[in-house]
């Protein structure tokens, strides 16, 4: 039997196998939700990543929203390394010094008041799944209702999935589980009207980034927390896409207390790792010893790279970087004449094009050595590793017009030698 490691291609030397062979064996054992990926990667650093060809990119997704430090970052490989090194896996009968250690570490964090609680788990859609089943602790008879917003994306999981708007995800799953509905987004009034005591709870996404980095207008997380808190409803924020950091606030909700929040994508840095925080000593005792569990989620090795995720945001002063650079990345995108729209916050960039032609011009800025991702037909989003400095940010912005050019050339047929990027395999959905 051959060793698969063997044909993995070593570092510093050319790739065992080019993308296209990698591509056809892909094609014939991966199963086909993801679609057709649209390179073979084979290492990274920093914010830049390698394909099987050897071609740099500079990596403005960073894994959807994950990659806080970049990749191959000293400080996670070395924890990780030591606490696998030292002990793996335990299961949940035993607990480590790392887990309770990221527990106290994110409970300070989000400002939990005394009797707040962690629940990990291994994504974000599991950290949902655990908030879904809180939600329905808080029901009874009479309070069977859970709100969520049109347009959100909260994962793929059945539970998670329920409280998931996009028809397209849902239908095929259905019946899902009940109770959930979708209010019209960023509507206060109609958010207003709708919580009251048949309510058990309602989810929010301070910034939708599957819709498209679309913002809550303000004041709509505040008049949430006080709509639920005097229907007796629980509030839920998942911070999984937007949370530690992204937004250059550790919580881009912060200043409003929750019942309950979600994180995973950049808690572990890379390493898969969800957390579910519940405030206070009410939301805390819902879920009882026994009603919930999870094999892997909280192990040391998880903990230990999210330990070690924070310990470098905080100690490189990141959520500095991440303010500044954003601000440039958006400042200088907003003047862009293609450019109809810019949103977000810090590194969490949502760029709304004048044309339909947002998965073309990922399939050109690909090419030209620039990963990005399209959350529909005009919209474009960033959300690169937090460590982005202004002059990596610099090198796209330069390179962006071109871009664009050469995709509304291509579209018009008036120059049909340039960069004719093809959009086979570049989806126009963000795919977590
Ligand atoms: N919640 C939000 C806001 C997300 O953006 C995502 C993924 O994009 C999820 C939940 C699901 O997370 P995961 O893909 O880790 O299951």
């Amino acid at each position: 039997m051959s060793n698969p490691e063997s044909q993995l291609p070593q570092p510093g030397t050319a790739a065992a196998y080019g993308q296209g062979e990698w591509l056809e064996r892909y094609g014939s054992s991966l199963m086909g939700v993801f679609g057709a990926p649209q390179r073979v990667l084979v290492r990274g650093s920093g914010c830049y990543v390698q394909d099987a060809d050897g071609k740099q990119y500079l990596d403005l997704l960073g894994g959807i929203a994950v990659n806080a430090l970049g990749h191959a970052h000293p400080a996670l490989v070395a924890a990780v390394s030591e606490q696998l090194g030292t002990l793996g896996h335990i299961s949940n009968f035993f607990t480590s010094p790392a887990q309770i250690q990221l527990a106290e570490r994110l409970l300070a964090l989000a400002g939990a008041p005394q009797g707040s609680k962690v629940f990990f788990a291994n994504s974000g859609t599991e950290a949902n799944e655990a908030a879904f089943k809180l939600a329905r602790r808080n029901s009874g008879p009479g309070r069977t209702r859970i709100l969520a917003l049109e347009g959100a994306f909260h994962g793929r999981t059945m539970g998670a999935l329920a409280l998931t708007a996009k028809p397209a995800y849902r239908e095929p799953f259905e019946p899902l589980p009940g109770g959930v509905e979708h209010l019209p987004f960023g509507d206060i009034d109609a958010l207003v009207s709708a919580v009251d005591e048949t309510v058990a709870a309602v989810f929010l996404e301070p910034i939708q980034g599957e819709a498209g980095v679309r913002m809550l207008p303000a004041g709509y997380l505040q008049a949430a927390r006080e709509a639920t808190r005097s229907a007796g409803a629980l509030l839920v924020i998942d911070e999984v896409q937007t949370g530690i950091g992204r937004t250059g606030k550790w919580f881009a909700s912060e200043g409003v207390l929750p019942d309950a929040m979600t994180l995973a994508k950049g808690l572990g840095g890379g390493f898969p790792v969800g957390a579910l925080i519940t405030f206070g000593d009410r939301p805390s005792s819902l879920l009882a010893a026994g009603m919930h569990g999870t094999t892997f989620g909280g192990n040391p090795v998880a903990a230990a790279a999210a330990l070690a995720t924070l310990s470098v945001l905080e100690s490189q002063d990141l959520l500095a970087n991440v303010r500044a650079t954003g601000e440039y990345l958006r400042r200088e995108l907003a003047a862009m004449d293609s450019v109809a729209e810019v949103r977000g916050d810090g590194l969490l960039i949502g760029i709304e094009l004048r044309d339909d032609v947002a998965p073309a011009v990922v399939a050109a800025a690909l090419e030209a050595g620039y990963i990005i991702n399209s959350t529909g037909p005009a919209t474009l989003r960033l959300a690169p590793p937090l460590i982005l400095t202004v002059e990596q940010a610099g090198t796209f912005l330069a390179a962006l017009p071109g871009i664009l050019h050469s995709v509304r050339a291509s579209a018009s047929g008036t120059s049909p030698s340039a960069a004719t990027p093809s959009t086979a395999g570049i989806t126009t959905e963000g795919k977590p």
